[in-house]
């Protein structure tokens, strides 16, 4: 309890979490989107995503819920049939358009963790990481590099760098990690909300 108001409970930070709405190859992405809601719920912390019940972005959710955690998913209404909602307790958000989910994803968040997924992560991995490129905002950017698959990306950035079209802060942007627990490890270690 919060010692200032005893009756108001602390506020926990809200995680946005991006990945794919697809499962990918490897039985080991599911595991480890599943770990990460797990965790998400364990540690009393809200989960914010995409809002669609598929991919690994169902198995967070799911896992979160069945795990009691707090949910928000936030969608747009014509995406709302092709990646359509769990059906677990969760406040749901309809926006009209993409840009304006991405908007109430970023400020109803405190942190970002990308798990694989595919160019919908990519885009919403870049917006974030070029935001806090321009100081628009100081969130973690957290990418849980589950079986190396951000590997070609951040050789990527690496070579961007190399070229200088990128400055070397970029790269200092991310945070990688290998494992859902080291994700929440990170966040509980720098996000104070
Ligand atoms: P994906 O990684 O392609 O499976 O997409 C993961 C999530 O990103 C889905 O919920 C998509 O709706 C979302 N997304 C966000 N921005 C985009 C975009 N520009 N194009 C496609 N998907 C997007």
């Amino acid at each position: 309890m919060n010692k200032m108001s005893p009756n108001v409970p602390p506020k926990q930070p809200a995680i946005c979490v991006f990945c794919g709405s697809s499962p990918g190859i490897d039985p080991d992405f599911a595991a480890a989107a599943r770990r990460l809601g797990e965790l998400i719920a364990k540690n009393g912390y809200q989960l914010v995503f995409g809002g669609g019940g598929v991919g690994l972005m169902g198995e967070v959710a799911a896992a979160t819920s069945e795990h009691q955690g707090k949910i928000l998913g936030i969608i747009p209404d014509f995406l709302r049939h092709l990646e359509p909602p769990l059906h677990v307790k969760s406040e749901i958000v309809i926006t009209a358009t993409m840009n304006d989910r991405k908007a109430q994803m970023f400020a109803a968040s405190d942190a970002f963790i990308v798990l694989p997924g595919g160019l919908g992560t990519l885009d919403e991995l870049f917006e974030a990481h070029t935001n806090a490129q321009l100081g628009l905002h100081k969130m973690p950017i957290i990418l849980v590099n589950t079986k190396n698959y951000w590997d070609p990306l951040l050789a990527l950035i690496d070579h961007m760098i190399a070229n200088e079209f990128a400055r070397p802060v970029t790269r200092d942007l991310l945070t990688v990690v290998n494992t859902p627990e080291e994700a929440i490890a990170y966040v509980a270690e720098h996000v104070k909300v």
